[in-house]
């Protein structure tokens, strides 16, 4: 199959330097006219009035990853249709967001005129003749159709059109196939006030050029796949859509799993159970940009997928290969894994194109960031200190293509239709698209160890979330039954499931969180706080190469100071906490579970130890040994924060400080407490944890150390600076403002009464809060005015 379409690839292609559209047999001929910068496209009329796919990649990046305009970044799949208007053909998108499923003629009508459809373009005919009609597409593809120019707007790097002087066609890469037709345009943005980011990465950010590359592309035979309804439960993205045909005990709302199409090649012998060959393996291609050693860990990575598709009863599904000579990877026919560059850490993703009628995913680009595997050694390296001379059971290559393959998988599980399952790393590492942080043990004579840092195939849930998208049936009443099963079978082995939406900072499941390892995030904690202390203590200049420039050691002790940040945001989830599933009726499942007193009560002890003076203080020797950026050094990699420069361990700590108080005293958790004790007397009260709060900090007793009173100080101002949020947060429920507020005047007594000889900048300290606090109850408070500590941003890891 793909031998032949290579041999038809260099045929249609031997026609275009001649100008002539290449058309024989093709979807839509296409043809350009380099001399006059056109592109005619040749549609056949049978064409005409039928549904095709059109699909944009924007096939060049900017380079920086907040600027949203990646090398391959996938933009929208629209279904189309080329429609004739006289002396013009149009290019209409339908509404397929609104549908009237079970409805006659007349209801459907009433569905889609309820809504607006589109007119994408206008082509002027050319000529008519044969049976073909030949129309200008010149303008339509030599315009923004991808959005560069709102992603620049957005992102403020300026004002930018296309040029269509400075812009082009690229002949070699424009072709027309049996199934696909490809475009790719060439355009240079004309930029007024060009922002910073682009002025840094692009050759003149006046003028920076990129391709978008467009297909047309057959619509698959309805024959053949059945779209699978959607469950909450099996963690699929979904195609959804109003279905305005259900009756008055519906919602309107419907939607399918988005997943390949997959059938047996012998059907019985599948449905007997043996392991079949699929009549059409869904393969994926290597970029041949990608290098060693990434290039084996990729495909490793993604050939854990063909194993876990043998749950679902096939051999051979999933395969990986390396991209034919001359093949274009942006040919729609192709499957990429990607490999892409920018100017600093950004995410890898798996985006895919899928058929908006039915939810078939058709075509993938994959992309790979380049610089993650640098953040991953930055991790191992700043735990070499500490390793001395028996090493860390793994090199940094190993342990960066341990997690490349992982991430490799992750990124190819979206691309099967699989969203995040955030409580994996808690179930035995029961997906590969939870988010993972390195394990790292730690044995009682204080060795770490990282050989299993990160799971070497996918987990159980994998298994069982592609069985329920991919197990094939014979007919709906045995898909009904057989999908019905693989649910119950997953509540029964409590192989869990929880979305993004469900894993912030702000939740309510501890188990939820991104970035743990452990059973809980207790477990967690305890143990990588203790990696944290052992990797601190032992920190010096081994953490960067000889001859490597000494600030580096910023960046690499950044990752060992908050090495234990993500447990802690798992801890603080105990507080106001409640577990809960996306049950449905029969099945089971209890829908909310409040977590227990006791379990809150230590969290919150837990995330308080974490601000102590001893926990934030950074040792003296590593202070001394960081000098500031040299005049040939990259700011962007000294993460520490400085006063000038001198690294500023206040700081910083206020900075890890912020983190774990605003989480604590997080809108709607305070407001999870107010409630979920008013249910049950046996839960922490507000008033309990804005206690304990207080009582170690603002009520503790000072510390000896000039160092630890200026660390508890810091602590002090987040916790004040906290608490007047929450009292003047006008989104925060009564209860909780109230409650904030009577506590800060009862600090604020607390810091009338002179008490103990203090330092004279506690001393400071306290004057200024009951300035503060007076100055909200006057009505006065300016929360952009009160000093505050910056949250310390790292990379991904
Ligand atoms: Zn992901």
């Amino acid at each position: 199959m793909l031998r032949l379409l290579r041999a038809a690839s260099v045929v249609l292609a031997l026609f275009l330097p001649l100008g002539r559209a290449n058309a024989q047999g093709a979807l839509i001929g296409v043809r350009v006219d380099a001399d006059r910068n056109r592109l005619m496209l040749e549609i056949p009329a049978g064409q005409l009035d039928r549904d095709l796919l059109h699909q944009a990649v924007l096939a060049t990046g900017a380079g920086v990853s907040a600027l949203g305009l990646d090398r391959g970044q996938t933009g929208d799949a629209t279904v189309v249709r080329f429609e004739r208007r006289g002396r013009r053909v149009l290019l209409v998108a339908d509404n397929w967001g609104v549908r009237a499923t079970g409805a006659d003629a007349a209801g459907q009508r009433a569905a889609t005129e309820s809504f607006p459809r589109a007119v994408l373009a206008s082509f002027p005919i050319e000529s008519d003749s044969g049976g073909r009609i030949v129309v200008d597409a010149t303008a339509f593809f030599l315009s923004d159709t991808y959005g560069v120019a709102d992603g620049l707007r957005r992102s403020q790097q300026g004002s930018a059109r296309v040029d269509a002087a400075r812009s082009w066609f690229d002949v070699a890469r424009t072709k027309a196939f049996p199934r696909n037709t490809e475009i790719h345009a060439v355009l240079t943005f004309a930029v007024d006030n060009a922002g910073p980011a682009l002025r840094r990465w692009a050759a003149d950010g006046a003028a920076p050029v990129f391709e978008i590359h467009h297909s047309f592309v057959a619509l698959p035979e309805a024959a053949g796949f059945t779209p699978r309804k959607a469950d909450p439960r099996a963690g699929y993205f979904g195609t959804s859509f109003l279905d305005v045909s259900q009756g008055l005990d519906g919602t309107y709302r419907d939607g399918f799993a988005n997943r390949w199409r997959l059938v047996p090649r012998d059907p019985a012998a599948y449905q007997r159970g043996v392991l079949t060959e699929p009549v059409t393996p869904i393969v994926y291609y290597l970029d041949p940009a990608i290098p060693a050693p990434y290039r084996e860990a990729f495909r490793e990575g993604g050939m854990w997928w063909n194993t876990v598709f043998e749950a679902a009863g096939f051999r051979n599904a999933f395969q990986v290969r390396d991209l034919p000579a001359g093949a274009d990877p942006m040919d729609a026919r192709y499957n990429l894994i990607y490999w892409v560059h920018r100017g600093g850490p950004g995410p890898s993703v798996g985006p895919s194109f899928a058929d908006p009628r039915t939810g078939e995913i058709l075509r993938t680009v994959v992309r790979m960031d380049s610089w993650r595997s640098l953040i991953d050694y930055n991790i191992w390296a700043g735990l070499v200190p500490a390793a001395g001379a028996q090493g860390l059971g793994v090199s940094g290559e190993q342990l960066a293509m341990s997690r490349r393959k992982q991430h490799t998988a992750h990124e190819i599980g979206h691309t099967l239709g699989l969203s995040h399952n955030f409580i994996a790393a808690t179930q035995d590492r029961s997906s590969v698209m939870d988010y993972p942080f390195p394990l790292i043990t730690v044995d009682a004579r204080g060795r770490l160890d990282l050989s299993q840092a990160y799971a070497p195939m996918a987990g159980g849930w994998d298994s069982l979330a592609i069985r329920y998208g991919y197990r094939w049936y014979p007919d709906a009443r045995a898909e009904r039954e057989g999908l019905q099963q693989i649910v119950a079978e997953g509540i029964r082995r409590n192989l869990r499931f929880v979305a993004d939406q469900h894993a912030g900072a702000d939740g309510s499941l501890p188990a939820a969180t991104r970035w743990v390892e452990g059973r809980t995030m207790f477990d967690a904690l305890e143990r990588t706080a203790i990696v944290r202390r052992v990797a601190m203590d032992a920190f010096d200049e081994r953490a960067i190469q000889p001859g490597e420039p000494m600030y580096l050691l910023s960046m690499r002790f950044a990752h060992v100071y908050l090495h234990h940040r993500y447990s802690l945001e798992g801890v603080i989830k105990y507080v106001g906490g409640m577990d809960f599933r996306y049950a449905i009726r029969g099945d089971g499942q209890a829908p909310t579970t409040p977590i227990p007193g006791a379990e809150q009560r230590r969290a919150l002890s837990l995330a308080l130890d974490a601000v102590s003076p001893a926990a934030l203080a950074v040792p003296e020797r590593v202070l001394a040994m960081i000098p500031p950026v040299p005049p040939s050094g990259d700011p962007s990699m000294d993460w520490l924060p400085r006063a000038g420069t001198t690294v500023d361990q206040v700081a910083l700590a206020g900075g890890l400080a912020t983190e774990v108080i605003e989480g604590l005293l997080d809108r709607t958790r305070l407001q999870r407490v107010v409630i979920q004790h008013a249910r049950d007397p046996q839960l922490p009260t507000l008033a309990e944890v804005l206690q304990a709060v207080l009582d170690r900090t603002w009520y503790a007793p000072t510390p000896a150390d000039p160092n630890a009173q200026a660390l508890r100080r810091a602590v002090q101002r987040v916790v004040l600076n906290t608490m007047l949020d929450r009292a003047g947060d006008a989104r925060a429920s009564a209860d909780v403002r109230q409650v904030v507020a009577f506590h800060l005047e009862l600090l604020q007594e607390q810091l009338a009464d002179a008490g103990p000889a203090r330092p004279l900048a506690d001393r400071a300290l306290r004057a200024a809060a009951r300035r503060e606090i007076a100055q909200f109850f006057d009505g006065r408070d300016d929360p952009t005015q009160r000093t505050r500590y910056s949250v310390i941003p790292l990379p991904w890891p």
